[in-house]
């Protein structure tokens, strides 16, 4: 039996003594957990884990930040856009007001951008948000969303928190989505299927014509989502806005955190025809986007030299990284993106003992791949660092 106390007709004073009588009439006041009346599907989740931050590894290990070298969370080492950066100090002196709520300037910029109507765009806290408005738009204990394994671990966390059921599909042999066999997975629950171009954490790419085909066969009950986290840095740009401006079930998920180097002021944008637009504005807070945020997201996609420059630096550092490996003999997945995942047998401990030199990768255990860690491709500096120490590590 479940004895509720009502703490509203009970001062502060009394109510140790109105639990001692629950207790010593025999009711156990740990049955009373508040946990009991949560939400199942949020009691059962693991929570994400992100990349350590340099704070957080400075203090343990006694070291000074800047000794640091992060290359774990796809960051952008050349920091952000100077001009991002000048328009958040503009626009600090007038945060005492609410933002826009409707993101008009960066909608408009991004509708023009793309080619397709303001109302058919979406703002949001990171693209992270933009996943988390498709879940609550979509999702339910009857849906189904499918995913390549291996894939962003938000997409089962969003799963889980709305009941519905997460299938992964294998990866081909190359380690490439296999769009073919996410096709045949397809149910009469499937809700939501995430391709991830180029994906995270393997860094392959899909290509237009394999998307062109998918796109033919996907039946009108699945929304598509593409999120395209680290497109500009994939050697073939394939167009997936065309399928928002055909008017099919497709979202087009973009980041501000990645090339444009402001994953600390969180901003992202989702592209889809109006019907699905409307459903994700109706979820979401209505000044979800602060105005920081918005200005900084609106000047750094006018800074198209810094994307170039982020670009270059990545494809250089890349090359470093895979004449180091191949020196070392170590093997690594060809990677699109501006992080790589390399094989180096105990994944988790290799990380461990990098992060304990002042290096800190990411461990894929949690993703079903325990031998590998993935490294961020950062500048040339805390590139060598990072293969000097994983020498060191490995003893090559
Ligand atoms: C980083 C990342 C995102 C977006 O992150 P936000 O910082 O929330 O914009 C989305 N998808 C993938 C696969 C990512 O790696």
């Amino acid at each position: 039996m479940i004895v509720l106390v009502c703490c509203l007709t009970v001062d502060n004073q009394k109510y140790p003594a109105v639990l001692a009588t629950v207790k010593n009439r025999g009711y156990n006041s740990r049955a009373m957990s508040i946990s009991n009346y949560a939400n199942p599907f949020v009691l059962g989740l693991t929570a994400y884990e992100p990349g350590k931050p340099v704070e957080e590894t400075a203090r343990e290990l006694g070291l000074d930040p800047a000794d640091i070298v992060k290359l774990a969370s796809n960051e952008n080492s050349l920091g952000p856009s100077e001009k991002a950066v000048e328009a958040i100090r503009r626009a600090s002196a007038g945060v005492h007001v609410y933002p826009d709520g409707a993101a008009f300037e960066l909608r408009s910029a991004l509708a023009k951008r793309h080619g397709v109507d303001m109302r058919e765009t979406i703002v949001g806290t990171g693209s992270s948000e933009i996943i988390e408005l498709v879940a609550h738009a979509f999702l339910n204990p009857r849906a189904e969303v499918i995913a390549a394994k291996h894939a962003f671990s938000m997409y089962p966390i969003v799963t889980q928190l709305f009941g519905a059921r997460y299938t992964e599909v294998p990866n081909k042999a190359d380690w490439s989505h296999d769009l073919q066999a996410m096709l045949a997975a397809i149910s009469p629950r499937t809700r939501v299927i995430f391709i991830t171009n180029p994906t995270n954490p393997i860094g392959t790419a899909v290509t237009q014509r394999e998307v062109d085909d998918f796109m033919e066969r996907v039946p009108d009950h699945v929304l598509v989502c593409f999120d395209e986290a680290y497109r500009e840095f994939a050697g073939e740009q394939i167009d997936t806005v065309k399928f928002v401006r055909q008017g099919r079930n497709a979202a087009v998920l973009r980041t501000f955190s990645k090339v444009y180097g402001l994953a600390g002021v969180r901003v992202g944008y989702g592209l889809a025809k109006e019907e699905i637009c409307t459903a994700l504005h109706k979820c979401r807070e209505p000044f979800n986007l602060n105005s920081l945020a918005q200005t900084a997201a609106l000047a750094a996609l006018e800074d198209e030299e810094h994307v170039r420059r982020t670009v270059a630096m990545t494809r250089e550092g890349m090359r470093t990284y895979e004449a180091a490996f191949r020196e070392m003999g170590l093997e690594w997945i060809p990677s699109q993106a501006n992080f790589v995942l390399v094989k180096v047998g105990a994944g988790r401990k290799v990380f461990q003992a990098m992060l304990d030199r002042g290096v800190i990768v990411r461990a894929q255990d949690g993703y079903g791949l325990p031998e590998y860690i993935r490294i961020t491709v950062g500048t040339a500096e805390q590139n060598a660092r990072c293969v000097q120490v994983l020498r060191e590590v490995l003893g090559k």
